[in-house]
């Protein structure tokens, strides 16, 4: 994928970052524009608002469907904002792009889709226009399923192409809603570099109060750009009403945001920089040689008819090592996930 094109030709709306902002839901023609002129008036450029709803349970709200589609095209002429929704079938993209949808993009439990991924990469080759197409990270962390996702798409032909970060679902209880393990966003921007990644700090959170510092956190991160959900009256918002900031809200956090420089290297964050890479690799040659002693053990195990794992040993070492990182300050709960998978590689290397 490299000849990936600006999502959009006009500048001001590649500036970065790129701010998209709108409901969760198009639920009203009022709800849509009030929304909407507010957001304009803060200098917001791109409106989100999603007509069809895909929801986890069937009963809740499913989105106003085909009768939503004139009000964004309303918002587009009497604000210039550029308008997006999510599609997830041929008819949605058919109707969408007739009336004047901009920017198309594809929700989580569609990218999660490979059969659904084909039936709309199908159709954009049909329409055979470079619309831009925002793909989100499919529902389960399953970096092939977002890339062959992607993939279908510029197959198609579409190379106004950029992705949404919006987190990943889990079972139980978590403070955030979808989790966010940045871990794959970045290796999908390493991979293809020229492809804008955007962090969707609403769904990754779930909760008015976390958006901002995930916002401000994202863009330190170095992602693309941030589309947040952003609803007139949110308390009484028919679907993600637990997350949607006021229109005032969101404006005076993109001010602050837009204010900020992007992170680039400075000389004193290159040194730093270094100082991190040369402490990696200390480690790296520790965990090398830790390795090759437990090899050794394995063999001396092996020798003297002893089984690999001792129980008792290894509860006395992850004690022990809790304790010994707890005092300088390093976190039980990350010294206990360091030390498994150190184990964990031990055990293989003696079996
Ligand atoms: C949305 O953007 O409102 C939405 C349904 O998102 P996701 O596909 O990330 O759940
Ligand atoms: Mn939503």
């Amino acid at each position: 994928m490299n000849d990936i094109k600006p999502l959009f030709d006009d500048e001001s709306m590649m500036k970065e970052p790129i701010i998209i902002a709108g409901p969760c839901s198009a639920e009203s023609e009022e709800q849509v524009l009030s929304t909407a002129r507010q957001l304009a008036a803060g200098g917001v450029k791109i409106f989100r608002a999603g007509i069809w709803k895909p929801r986890t349970m069937p009963g809740c709200f499913e989105g106003v469907g085909l009768a939503g589609l004139p009000w964004l095209r309303k918002v587009k002429e009497e604000t210039g904002m550029l308008v997006g929704t999510e599609v997830a079938s041929k008819s949605h993209i058919i109707s969408a792009l007739a009336a004047g949808v901009d920017i198309l993009w594809i929700g989580a439990r569609t990218s999660a889709s490979p059969f659904a991924m084909q039936e709309i990469a199908d159709t954009l080759k049909e329409i055979g226009r470079d619309i831009p197409v925002l793909i989100k990270n499919p529902v389960n962390p399953d970096l092939d399923l977002w890339i062959g996702a992607v993939t279908r798409i510029y197959n198609a032909g579409i190379r106004r192409i950029g992705v949404i970060h919006r987190g990943f679902s889990s079972y139980g209880q978590h403070v955030y809603r979808n989790q966010p393990m940045w871990a794959l966003p970045f290796e999908f921007a390493r991979r293809f570099p020229d492809v804008p990644v955007i962090c969707d700090p609403s769904h990754i959170s779930g909760e008015h109060d976390l958006v901002a510092p995930l916002s401000r956190h994202a863009l330190d991160m170095g992602f693309d750009g941030l589309i947040i959900e952003s609803h007139c009256n949110p308390e009484c918002a028919l679907s993600d009403a637990k997350q949607q900031l006021l229109p005032s809200e969101l404006i005076d956090l993109m001010k602050e945001l837009t204010a900020k420089e992007k992170p680039s290297g400075t000389p004193e964050l290159d040194s730093l920089r270094g100082e991190i890479d040369q402490i990696d690799t200390e480690l790296l040659d520790l965990l090398a040689k830790r390795m090759e002693v437990s090899k050794r053990i394995g063999e001396y195990k092996k020798a003297h008819n002893m089984m690999v794992v001792q129980l008792c040993r290894h509860d006395k070492i992850m004690k022990e090592r809790t304790e010994m990182g707890e005092k300088l300050g390093l976190p039980k709960l990350f010294i206990g996930k360091i030390m498994s998978a150190i184990h964990e590689e031990s055990v293989k290397r003696q079996l």
